[in-house]
């Protein structure tokens, strides 16, 4: 990300705003912190609570044949081999050996590649569009016609290559390509400093028990699925399900990512909330279909604009090792479009790779139909993490009523960690006692917030700035008249209810 001003980039108002409210900041920070690890905060932890909640009853409330699960994050190191993850679960990585910077492949390529494309529009400039691109047309000794020529020999093609269009070239080959072409190191700029790209593994390891040898080796799981895979059996046959049937499960999963940032969007240790959904084989297009749709509008209920999110499925050649199909939903984040949720066609991958490891029968026996398979997977995995952060940065806003700014969290009130303020206008003349009475019949049915200190002006930009949707005001007129002023934090329209039916206007 580009150096941030703190005045105007709105990813850094927002982590200033986190800061400052109690919502997300940084971890261990006594100690200088450490790396993309962030603690959440007496407001933010229960946002982020809330969010697990509204998924978990989206799940388990609203669909009869699903159910939870609580599954262990250190599981047998050899469902790691069968799952394919001490294997295939890496990012290519490459170092600069002037600055042994380590960066993801992907990010080194992706300007090379804008940069290639750059200069061979510019250099094609008389050609026509879409006119086919052959080496020769190129100048002499440039790296876009070395580049054109290898790209137009490995796809064994002669004249094959329109502008801004690979032919059916492997990834691979042509970050490879890139590298050769334009081998710089973005962190010190030094020319063909970065070294042959290589596989780096994300699992986190650990060892387990008093002795460290390679039989204690034990990994922090990586994803929450595969706990869920081990156990549908036992869970099926437990809570009488047949498929087609889900089960959820929310939780920290540990990936060492090359390289984290963007505040909570990409971080080491992070939170899922996955279900698997178990279907007959030849039955997971249509749940595919449908769990796409029931996914996007539960991104809707949470109050994101629909004009911020989009699919992005993901190209046949850079699916993960156990996807037959793959759709992410994404959002609009101020740095960029960035996948919220995953949601999967593994096929029977998973079942059939652990019955082969365990030597254990994963299959399914249809009583009715009187055979047997393994069932096929629909999975939905989402960020928990990353969906706070969508939720945040569609409700950060920032206004000016009678020349005053303020900036307030516009979150739905579902999500928002407190629901209500109540204020006494001032602290004396029997104000803060009625506001008190108020205050304790709320409390212990929503969580709400008293504060008799200050000026009631900067009592409600608090408010407003960790979302709380309503402030009820005990003012003079209370004690003549009973009533309250109820303040509404995005229009800031002010109306009076009796002070007995603050509750119910709450519970509304
Ligand atoms: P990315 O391409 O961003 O690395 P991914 O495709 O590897 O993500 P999945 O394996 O599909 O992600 O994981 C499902 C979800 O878990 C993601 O959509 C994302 O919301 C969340 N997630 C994955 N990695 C991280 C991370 N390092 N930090 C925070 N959330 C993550």
């Amino acid at each position: 990300m580009a150096k941030n001003n703190k005045q105007t980039d709105p990813l850094a108002k927002l982590v200033a705003l986190c800061k400052r409210r109690g919502i997300v900041f940084q971890s261990s920070e006594i100690y200088g912190g450490l790396g993309s690890t962030y603690d959440y905060g007496p407001y933010g932890a229960p946002m982020k609570n809330n969010i697990a909640r509204l998924w978990w009853d989206d799940m388990t409330l609203k669909h009869d044949n699903i159910v939870g699960l609580d599954s262990a994050v250190i599981l047998h190191p050899k469902v790691w081999e069968a799952s394919g993850h001490l294997k295939e679960f890496s990012d290519p990585l490459v170092e600069c050996k002037n600055c042994k910077k380590r960066f993801k492949v992907d990010d080194v390529v992706e300007p090379f590649s804008a940069k290639f494309w750059k200069n061979i529009s510019q250099m094609m400039s008389s050609f026509e569009p879409g006119k086919l691109i052959q080496p020769e047309h190129l100048p002499e000794g440039s790296p876009e016609r070395s580049m054109t020529g290898k790209i137009l020999l490995h796809a064994q093609l002669k004249d094959k290559l329109v502008e801004g269009e690979l032919p059916d070239l492997d990834n691979h080959v042509y970050n490879e390509y890139l590298l050769d072409a334009y081998n710089q190191c973005p962190a010190c700029g030094e020319k063909n400093s970065l070294l042959k790209p290589r596989d780096f593994n994300l699992m986190f390891q650990t060892n387990m028990g008093p002795v460290e040898d390679e039989n204690s080796t034990g990994y922090f799981r990586p994803e929450t699925a595969q706990g869920i895979f081990l156990d549908y059996k036992i869970v099926a046959e437990s809570a009488r399900l047949k498929p087609p049937f889900g089960i959820a499960q929310t939780g920290k999963a540990f990936r060492n990512e090359i390289t984290t940032g963007n505040f909570i969007f990409r971080t080491r240790e992070f939170e899922q909330m996955e279900m698997q959904y178990f279907v007959k084989p030849g039955e997971t297009s249509e749940w595919l279909e449908k769990w796409r749709q029931l996914r996007w509008d539960w991104y809707l209920s949470l109050g994101i604009d629909a004009d911020k999110l989009r699919w992005h499925e993901h190209p046949k050649d850079k699916l993960a090792h156990y996807a037959k199909e793959a759709w992410d939903i994404e959002y609009l984040f101020p740095f960029g479009w960035g996948e919220l949720e995953g949601i999967h066609d593994r096929g029977d991958f998973d079942l059939k790779a652990h019955q082969e490891a365990s030597g254990k029968d994963l299959t399914w026996f249809d009583d009715q139909e009187k055979e047997r398979y393994h069932p096929h997977i629909v999975e939905t995995s989402a960020g928990l993490n990353r969906t706070m952060l969508a939720v945040l940065c569609n409700a950060y806003k920032e206004d000016e009523q009678a020349g005053e700014k303020r900036v307030y969290l516009a979150l739905d009130p579902k999500i928002a960690p407190v629901k209500a303020a109540v204020f006494p206008l001032v602290k004396k003349d029997g104000l803060a006692e009625i506001a008190a009475e108020i205050y304790d019949d709320l409390r212990t049915r929503f969580p709400v917030f008293y504060d008799k200190q200050g000026s009631i002006g900067r009592r409600y930009r608090r408010m407003d700035e960790i979302g709380t949707p309503f402030c009820f005001t005990i003012d003079y007129q209370t004690k003549d008249d009973d009533t309250v002023t109820v303040r509404w934090r995005d229009t800031l329209k002010q109306e009076r209810i009796h002070k007995d039916q603050v509750k119910a206007y709450l519970e509304n």
